[in-house]
């Protein structure tokens, strides 16, 4: 089952064109990589498949639905960002609670689905804080659970793990692959993070001045790169 397809994806800003022709088949529980330079509209993809930003053209289908004209609360997809993005005066539970309470889910299920999230992150202990009162790795913790709790087809992190240092990064990367694989749901990651890139990935796609410029396994691309502009990016020796 495909679990994202995009065709001729297509956006501009103003006289900017920053995606150009994009397309990309997910299949159901893949874990995808997007890397490339900074700039090279890493985030703006994965704001177009969110439906935070509308493409200039091209169509996006997520689970065989065409979403092109869904608004983000509709396409089934759960984002993480780097700067947590949690709401200061909510605590733990309310940071949880507020995308399920706006979907209009019962009281009963939105207990069980935080007390879920709360467990597979161990978070039990801080529901009551709120964001000022954790440290950063637990607030990113929460922005996972928030994502969770939604029980999305697919999962959005845009350099989810940036802002923690250096021990705490591989912490949350090894809890966020062990998510995957309990979830079963499609994740796509992106990250400037080799080692995240390549222990994460079921296939690494390399974004270049808003092009697909490899697609691959991470053994395929760092084995056999297209060209050197790949290969710098998986360290692969030259
Ligand atoms: P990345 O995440 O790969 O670093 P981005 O997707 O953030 O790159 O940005 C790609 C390009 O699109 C950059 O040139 C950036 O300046 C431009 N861009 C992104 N968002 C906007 C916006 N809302 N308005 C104008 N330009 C934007
Ligand atoms: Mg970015």
């Amino acid at each position: 089952m495909t679990a994202l397809k995009l065709e001729k994806i297509n956006k501009s800003f103003g006289q900017v064109h920053v995606l150009k022709d994009i397309d990309l088949e997910v299949t159901e529980g893949e874990f995808i990589v997007f890397v490339g330079p900074s700039g090279c509209g890493k985030s703006t993809l994965l704001r177009v498949i969110a439906g935070l930003e509308d493409a200039t053209s091209g169509t996006i289908s997520i689970g065989g639905r065409d979403v092109t004209a869904t608004p983000p609360a509709k396409r089934g997809i759960a984002m993480v960002f780097q700067s947590y993005a949690l709401y200061p005066h909510l605590d733990v539970t309310g940071n949880m609670a507020l995308g399920l309470k706006q979907a209009g889910e019962t009281k009963a299920t939105i207990e069980e689905r935080i007390a879920m999230a709360a467990k597979m992150l161990s978070l039990e202990d801080y529901l009551k804080r709120r964001p000022a009162e954790l440290s950063g790795g637990q607030r990113q913790r929460v922005a996972i659970g928030r994502a969770i709790v939604r029980k999305p087809e697919l999962f959005l992190f845009d350099e989810p793990l940036s802002n923690l240092d250096a021990a705490l990064r591989m912490a949350t990367r090894v809890e966020i692959a062990r998510l995957h694989r309990e979830l079963g749901a499609s994740m796509i990651y992106v990250t400037h993070d080799q080692t995240e890139a390549m222990t994460l990935a079921d296939r690494i796609v390399v974004l270049r001045d808003g092009r697909v410029e490899q697609v691959g396994s991470p053994m395929q691309l760092y084995n056999d790169p297209d060209n050197q502009f790949v290969a710098g990016f998986l360290g692969a020796p030259s």
